[in-house]
Formats: structure tokens, C-alpha cells, sequence
């Protein structure tokens, strides 16, 4: 237990946002203290071992790009870089900057509470620490907080059982075992196709199925890793100015799909299907706002997993029928085929729902599957669940579970009104999950530097964002939201995987007009916020 008073600052978290955030901290000459619930730094890349872990933008492109010494320095090895390459990665980054020494691992924050009086905040641990500070930096992660489905008799089961987000150091061997995954997202695609390789039996429980394009993951050719790296900047330029900052290897096409004749169309799903990858949705610029254009998008999917899957029921049962891109999309590599894997077995929970798990199996409302474990790919409290974990008292003693009771509310997601000097870094009402992480990441860093240098400057210790600035961005992110067809499926964006959770589209489409706003809001005094002495 320890006592640390009088810090300029107080980071929570040490994924890729709170590392940068205390080495930026430490560039400033603030005293700075990180606490980190892992017992390393790396975030999801510490937490998400689970096997095929991996990222979906190009391993370029998904790193930092603030010290020109450490991206030259760096060489990724594979198209989309592994888990354990960008642990490791962030482990090189510890290391280099010598980050470790201020940060306190294994360590959970429960509260953090803001003294009006004072203008400090007192922030307190698991362990008993007590800390304060003028500023905390929230640097919790949009999906670190683990959604474990509440289904009858979950904790009855007598086998092993996994969440892909807490997956053990060791690792898991399923060799010649029946196993049960639960979910279909973005971390069950990526490790099914290894655990189905693994296991005696698989049986994969769907309620919604989804999208995938495949990843074609390669070894990275030298030639281009230098040719990148010869003008990083530029490249990293280039790929800021796209509405999710992740560059595409073919260019933008700046028109409609309904604007091109089928066969351009189709020659242009074939190429972006053929070059793997999230840019896939790319294709045409009215993809995510016009039901018909979206339409030609999921039909050209369908008719691939049409064309993969062996049996023709499994085949539709695969088959999303909502908008292409409204849910996460996801990026596989060998997903659909692994269902034609003899051992590989899919139950649809909307033909045949689970009743309840037992101390054997799972029981679904046609049968009972025994299994000797069960991995949950259920994914996460997004965007506000790390947030809300922590008591987190504002002024007036106002808390943050009652503040976002309706959802959260926040000005451009990195200020929340009645909190004074408290950070977030890629809150909800910015584009964090709808860009290359990295990129939003940095950006925020930069911001919250830049405004408390401001402040600094001028001898002012109190920011908060003003009711009026806040309620007008809630009403902004809403509108664009409400412009594409992001709102029409029960998504983790709008907080639908999660019961009870307030339904608010929580990230805000388009990097580049929300970097604009950002940059307006500072040369204009940071417009919006109440600065004081
Ligand atoms: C499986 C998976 C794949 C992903 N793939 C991509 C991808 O391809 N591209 C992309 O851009 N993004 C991807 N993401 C999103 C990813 O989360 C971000 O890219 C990025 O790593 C987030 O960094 P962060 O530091 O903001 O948050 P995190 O990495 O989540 O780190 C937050 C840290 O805060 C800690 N923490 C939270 N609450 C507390 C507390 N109360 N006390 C102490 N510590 C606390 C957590 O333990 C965690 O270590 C992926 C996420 C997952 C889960």
C-alpha cells in the first residue's frame, strides 16, 4: 500500500493509450503515475491470448508513429501482426522509453473522487493505494471490460471455461477435446479455425452470424516494409485522411455502388475480397448509408460463404442478413471453410436457443452437447464498461453512473461535464472503434499534452467541459449516426450485446472532420471547456 500525494497526474491504464500518455506526461516535466490492473503493459494485447489472436490493420500501420527512431527501428514480420509480436512490440516500447518504472501493475483503480475544495483528484486502489492528483487520465480501453453472459447454470459447469479476453499466459491445449464456443464475433472467428484444428469436437454456438472478409495474412516483403519506412510519414499522412484512418492497398472510389454497372461492381468486390482486409467496405462511398448500395456489398458475402461452405444449410445458417458493416466486420482467416471440417459442428441459437450450461455441457432447447470446455468469445462492456467499473465521483459528488445513466455523454469524448480534469482517452462520442486505434490513440495523447501545456502556461489549473458544448456534441454524434446505417443492428457499438445497457451509437463516424473540430476547439482557447485558476 502507498500513499502518493500532490501529482500532476494519474493515468489508468497501461495499454498503447497510457503508455503514451505517461511518456508524453513525463516530455512535459509533470510527475506522472500509471496503474495498470495487468500485470504488464500491452492492454488487450496482454489480456486477448487467446489463439489467432491477431490485428486487423495492417501492422504498418497499427503502431506509433511519434518517435521516427522507434518505427524505423521496429520491424513487423507479417501483413497483420500476431498478439504475441505486439505484446511484444509494446513490451520494446516499456523498455525503450523506460516506462515501467512509473507504472504500478496488478493494481486495480476502484474510485477516483474530485475534491472541489482542492481541485484534486484522489484516486484509489485494490491494494489499499491512496493518490492524488490535479489531473486523471482515463487510458481504460474501449474493450477491456469482459462480457461474460449471464446463461442458467454458467457457473455449474464442471469442465474448463475460457473468455478469449481473459485467456491464460500458459496457453490451452484442446487436443482431443469436445469443446463449445460460444459467440461469433471477431475473436470466435479468429480462433475457431485453430480450435477446431485442435479439438476432437467443436461445437460453435451462433445467435448472429457475421461478416468476415478474409485476412490473406502474409510473411510482410522487405521491399515494402522499406519502401514505408522510407517516407513513414507520408504513408501514415496519407492513411490519416481516410474516415477510419486505416489506408487501403487500392485507392478510394469516390462513387456510388449504384452508380457503376454490376460487372464494375463485381469486379471491384473481387478485387478488395481478393486483397483481404477491412477495406472491403471501402468499395463505394454510400456502402454504410444506403440500404440498396449496402445490399450489393452483403449479397457478394453471401454468396462467398455460398460458395465455401460445403453443406448448404450450414452454409445459410452462416449467412448474415443485416446491413454489412453495421456490427464490427470481421477479418478471418480460414473461418468459413473450417465449417466443413467434419469435427466442426455449428448450432443456430435462433432455430434452437441455449436453455442452460450444466455441470456437463450445454443444453440447447433440442438437446445436450457434453463438452470439456467452453470458451466465451463474448466480447465486451464497450466503450463504457472499464468507465463505469470505477466509482468515479465528479463535482458536487455527482457520479458517472448517474451522469450516463441514458449513456454516456461527452464533449468530442475526451472531456464529460461535471467532471473537471479528467481525461478520457477515446471515450465514447469520439471515432476510437471506427479507426485504426493507434492513430485515435495518438491523437488523444497529443490533445490532452497540448491543453494541460496550455493551461500550464497560463497559470490555470481547472478545465471542464461546459453542459452546453457537451449536449450540443451528444446532439452531433447522433445526427451522423443517424445519417448512416449504423444504428440499424443490435450492435456493441449501440451497446446491444450488453443487457440492460442504455442503446446510444457510442463512437463517432470520420476521423478527419472530428481531428478538425479537435484542433478548432484548441486554437480557440479550448471553446467549449470552463478554464479556471
Ligand atoms: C481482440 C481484439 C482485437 C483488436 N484488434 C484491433 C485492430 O485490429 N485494430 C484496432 O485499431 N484496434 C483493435 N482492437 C482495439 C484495441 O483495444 C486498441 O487497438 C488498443 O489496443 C486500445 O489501447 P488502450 O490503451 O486504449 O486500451 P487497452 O489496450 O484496452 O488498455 C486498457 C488497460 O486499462 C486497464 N484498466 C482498465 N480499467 C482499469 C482499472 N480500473 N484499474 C487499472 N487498470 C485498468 C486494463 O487492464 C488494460 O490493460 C482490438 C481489440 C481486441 C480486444
Amino acid at each position: 500500500m502507498t500513499e502518493d500525494h500532490d501529482l500532476d497526474v494519474v493515468i489508468v491504464g497501461a495499454g498503447f493509450a497510457g503508455m503514451y500518455m505517461l511518456h508524453k506526461a513525463r516530455g512535459l516535466g509533470l510527475s506522472a503515475r500509471c496503474i495498470e490492473a495487468g500485470g504488464d503493459v500491452g492492454g488487450t494485447w496482454y489480456w486477448n491470448r487467446y489463439p489467432g489472436a491477431r490485428c486487423d490493420v495492417e501492422s504498418m500501420q497499427y503502431s506509433y508513429e511519434f518517435s521516427d527512431e522507434l518505427q524505423q527501428e521496429w520491424d513487423w514480420s507479417e501483413r497483420y501482426a500476431t498478439q504475441p509480436e505486439i505484446l511484444s512490440y509494446a513490451q520494446h516500447v516499456a523498455d525503450r522509453f523506460d516506462l515501467r518504472d512509473d507504472i504500478q501493475f496488478d493494481t486495480r483503480v476502484e474510485s477516483a473522487t474530485f475534491d472541489d475544495t482542492t481541485g484534486q483528484w484522489t484516486v484509489r486502489t485494490d491494494h489499499g493505494d491512496e493518490l492524488t492528483a490535479r489531473y486523471v487520465v482515463m487510458a481504460t480501453g474501449c474493450l477491456s471490460s469482459t462480457n461474460l453472459p449471464d446463461i442458467p447454470g454458467r457457473d455449474s459447469f464442471e469442465g474448463a471455461s475460457y473468455h478469449t479476453g481473459r485467456w491464460p499466459h500458459e496457453g490451452v491445449d484442446f487436443t482431443g477435446l469436445r469443446v463449445g464456443v460460444i459467440g461469433t464475433g471477431s475473436s470466435a472467428i479468429q480462433s475457431i479455425p485453430l480450435i477446431g484444428q485442435e479439438a476432437a469436437e467443436l461445437h460453435v454456438f451462433q445467435r448472429t452470424p457475421s461478416y468476415s472478409v478474409p485476412a490473406h495474412n502474409r510473411p510482410l516483403d522487405p521491399d515494402e516494409r522499406e519502401r514505408i519506412k522510407a517516407d513513414y510519414a507520408a504513408f501514415r499522412d496519407v492513411n490519416r485522411l481516410t474516415p477510419t484512418a486505416i489506408g487501403g492497398r487500392r485507392p478510394s472510389i469516390e462513387r456510388s455502388a449504384l452508380e457503376v454497372s454490376e460487372e464494375e461492381r463485381r469486379a471491384e468486390y473481387e478485387a478488395r475480397w481478393a486483397d483481404g482486409g477491412l477495406t472491403y467496405l471501402g468499395a463505394f462511398t454510400d456502402l454504410l448509408i444506403d440500404p440498396a448500395a449496402n445490399a450489393t456489398a452483403a449479397d457478394f458475402i453471401r454468396e462467398q460463404i455460398e460458395a465455401i461452405v460445403e453443406d448448404p444449410e450450414v452454409a445459410k445458417r452462416l449467412m448474415p442478413d443485416t446491413v454489412v458493416g453495421c456490427k464490427r466486420m470481421c477479418v478471418d482467416t480460414g473461418y468459413y471453410a473450417t465449417f466443413n471440417r467434419p469435427n466442426v459442428h455449428l448450432v443456430d441459437l435462433r432455430e434452437t436457443p441455449i436453455e442452460e450450461i450444466t455441470p456437463g455441457g450445454i443444453r440447447t432447447s433440442d438437446t445436450h452437447r457434453e463438452l470439456d470446455a467452453i470458451v466465451f468469445a463474448t466480447g465486451f462492456d464497450a466503450m463504457t464498461g472499464a468507465l463505469l467499473r470505477i466509482d468515479i465521483k465528479g463535482r458536487d459528488g455527482q457520479t458517472l453512473q448517474d451522469a450516463w445513466e441514458a449513456g454516456p455523454r461527452t464533449y468530442l469524448g475526451l472531456g464529460i461535464a461535471g467532471f473537471p480534469n479528467l481525461f478520457v482517452i477515446t471515450g465514447p462520442g469520439s471515432p476510437s472503434v471506427l479507426t485504426n486505434m493507434l492513430v485515435s490513440i495518438q491523437h488523444h495523447v497529443e490533445w490532452i499534452a497540448d491543453c494541460i501545456a496550455h493551461m500550464r502556461e497560463r497559470g490555470l489549473h481547472r478545465i471542464e467541459a461546459t453542459l452546453d458544448a457537451q449536449d450540443q456534441w451528444v446532439d452531433y454524434v447522433n445526427m451522423v449516426a443517424d445519417f448512416t446505417l449504423f444504428p440499424s443492428c443490435n450492435s456493441w457499438y449501440l451497446g446491444a450485446n450488453v443487457p440492460g445497457k442504455a442503446r446510444v451509437f457510442m463512437p463517432l463516424l470520420g476521423f478527419p472532420p472530428y481531428v478538425e473540430r479537435c484542433t478548432e476547439v484548441a486554437e480557440k482557447g479550448y471553446e467549449g471547456f470552463a478554464l479556471q485558476a
